[in-house]
């Protein structure tokens, strides 16, 4: 036996922790509004019934005014569900009676329209003979919420007041879902496969506030005060600054050590592999290909991106979780509309700086096409933590040389300060040229904070974020590191490919402040950025594979020799910002937008604003500097 049930309920309510709990999915849960976009489906069995779950995106009315509204209003009507579970916060339950009211009253205005006209004509997707009106349930979740905040709730005489069962719930300590499964199981042996199931119809509003008791203000005062100091017009903007920097600080210390260790395994282990390529008398070509260049750059990348990914990641995680990042995305919201994009934009950037194709995959969140369109194109122009490693290595060895960790960090916050400024100018470039038009309003819910929980925020951060994001890189890296060595290895009268590439790149190179081999090493760097620099390294040494440079003296060293000044730095650390989207990116563009030509823009426009700025800089570096 089959049953389809649906959670819905408003956004950031805990629908998908309780998705997560009934299903045993992994569906993405986090404290801001609007992270299910499109709906997730999964299943789990109760007595031997099979239910079919779908976790409906959080919504504030039925009116259609939102993606997310049209996708649930859809399902709701087309759907045929024997369950409706709404779920509903307890700290503000009258947004959810209201949802829940509405919902009522649409299924009971097609529930008239079928007693008028034929089933199969209005929904064609109704098997004959089933249950019209699905069954309602109230899940009231965030309990100890309420709880904290000295809201009670009378639960029983809500129950009778709405005539459909309510249950209580803390999703996230897993209260409450027994008690969920059982209800539901007796509403099953109650009703039969076969019966009628109308939903009550009843009036939110004064009801519920009788049934709701809030003993004291309190615990709101100090959100608020809290929320004051972190929107603040000042405040808000120092403490942004201020965390930016912490995070990054953070990550830049605390990855060196483990990357050397990272760096040192897994360096270990090549030798082995030569050893045992030898004993099998492996042709050179073979092992060259296999072990000094697949394996060798695949190393390279692991032990470059993980150990800041995987210190960045869960930071990331935990200001998200607290219910913070909403609160960056209301600050910066007066500065988006200025620039005629979504205040929605700021969530894609912060995801961008983790990666660039997530953050163009939760684009989604914004509704309108337009601001979607330009939250896109202008994703890639925030560093991605992939481009990391490039720009720290230019600020310790070129510009912070004899300074401390602190003054690398606050370099760091500024080139990042850069590329958002570089964000705002080209949204507003976009919006007013190519993608004119107003901006829309939208509603952007402010979260309660809330405490992070440690084991979510690591698995979250290191599995779904960490591993993914080096998992791409590294598939990218692979073919990447077989081409490099072909092109390092096939000489044309004993000049290697790499270095004619690098000869017939050079000019142009060197209009940007650059060089033809960092050039080259960008073009070649496409499919993921961390392998810029051992390619450059690569070129410079001529070994036809790649190397490392423990030390950063001798690092510094060979830079110099080859013509590398401060100057340099800024270009390498200017371009590295503003090139084009990896491989990766460039495939989620064309995938978002469905179009070569937005694929082709973004491509171009960060592209032109790299080569723009370091002409720039050519230009003025011998003004300022002699
Ligand atoms: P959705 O947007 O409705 O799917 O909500 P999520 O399932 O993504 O949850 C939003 C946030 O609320 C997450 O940070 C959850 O960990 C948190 N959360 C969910 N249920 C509870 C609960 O019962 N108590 C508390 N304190 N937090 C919860």
């Amino acid at each position: 036996m089959n049953r389809h049930i649906a959670l819905v309920g408003n956004p950031n309510v805990g629908k998908s922790t309780i998705f997560n709990a009934l299903t045993g999915l992994r569906q993405k849960t986090a404290n801001w509004a609007g992270v299910t976009v499109s709906s997730a489906s999964g299943a789990f069995f109760l007595k031997g019934i099979r239910f079919t779950a779908d976790d409906l995106p959080g919504i504030y009315s039925l009116n259609v005014r939102s993606a997310e509204e049209a996708v649930t209003r859809e399902a709701l009507l087309t759907e045929p569900y024997d369950y409706l579970l709404f779920i509903c916060d307890a700290t503000c339950i009258e947004r959810g009676l209201a949802l829940l009211a509405q919902a009522a009253e649409l299924l009971g205005r097609r529930e008239a329209a079928f007693s008028s006209v034929s089933e199969a004509a209005l929904s064609p997707g109704f098997p004959a003979g089933s249950p019209r009106a699905p069954q309602f349930l109230l899940c009231v979740n965030l309990c100890d919420e309420a709880e904290r905040k000295g809201i009670s709730i009378d639960f029983s005489g809500l129950e009778e007041e709405l005539g459909i069962p309510v249950i209580p719930a803390s999703a996230r300590k897993k209260h409450g879902l027994d008690l969920l499964l059982a209800r539901l199981s007796q509403l099953e042996d109650a009703s039969g496969a076969s019966a009628e199931k109308a939903p009550k119809f009843f009036i939110p509003g004064e009801l519920a506030a009788r049934r709701v008791r809030y003993s004291t203000q309190n615990y709101r005062k100090r959100e608020e005060r809290l929320d004051r100091f972190l929107t603040g017009r000042i405040t808000g903007g120092l403490t942004m600054l201020l965390l930016l920097t912490a995070v990054f600080w953070l990550t830049m210390t605390g990855a060196n050590y483990p990357s050397a260790l990272l760096y040192d395994w897994l360096f270990s282990f090549e030798e082995i592999l030569s050893r045992a390529a030898e004993t099998l008398h492996a042709p050179w070509w073979l092992s060259g290909v296999l072990i000094d260049g697949v394996y060798r750059v695949t190393a390279w990348i692991v032990s470059v991106m993980l150990p800041p990914m995987a210190i960045f990641f869960p930071l990331f995680t935990l200001l998200e979780d607290s219910g913070y990042l909403p609160r960056v995305a209301f600050n910066m919201d007066s500065a988006f509309k200025k620039c005629r994009a979504c205040g929605k934009q700021c969530l894609t950037m912060a995801m961008g700086l983790g990666c660039n194709a997530a953050g163009v995959t939760g684009c989604r969140i914004i509704d309108s096409p337009r601001e979607r369109l330009i939250a896109i194109l202008t994703n890639s122009l925030v560093p991605c933590n992939g481009r990391f490693p490039l720009l720290t290595a230019m600020i310790s060895l070129f510009m912070a040389r004899r300074a401390g960790s602190l003054f690398s960090a606050l370099l760091l916050t500024g080139f990042i300060l850069l590329s958002f400024g570089m964000s705002f100018f080209a949204s507003w470039l976009l919006s007013h040229t190519v993608l004119k038009g107003v901006p829309s309003f939208f509603t952007l819910e402010l979260p309660p904070y809330r405490r992070p929980q440690a084991g979510k925020v690591l698995v979250r951060s290191l599995l779904d974020r960490t591993i993914f994001v080096l998992g791409r890189a590294v598939t990218a890296a692979a073919p990447a590191g077989l081409l490099i060595w072909l092109l390092a290895n096939i000489t044309i009268g004993g000049t290697s490919l790499l270095s004619l590439l690098a000869g017939f790149l050079d000019p142009a190179g060197r209009l940007l402040g650059l060089d033809g081999v960092i050039l080259m090493a960008f073009l070649l760097g496409f499919p993921a950025n961390e392998i810029v620099l051992p390619i450059i390294l690569m070129a410079y040494l001529e070994t036809g594979t790649l190397v490392s440079m423990e030390d950063s003296a001798s690092l510094y060293s060979l830079l110099t020799a080859h013509g590398w000044t401060v100057k340099t730095a800024v270009c390498m650390a200017v371009f590295s910002l503003f090139h084009w989207p990896c491989a990766t990116t460039c495939l989620t563009i064309k995938k978002e937008t469905g179009s070569l030509k937005w694929t082709a823009v973004s491509i171009l426009l960060p592209a032109a604003a790299g080569c723009i700025l370091c002409m720039m800089i050519c230009v003025g570096w011998p003004l300022f500097f002699h």
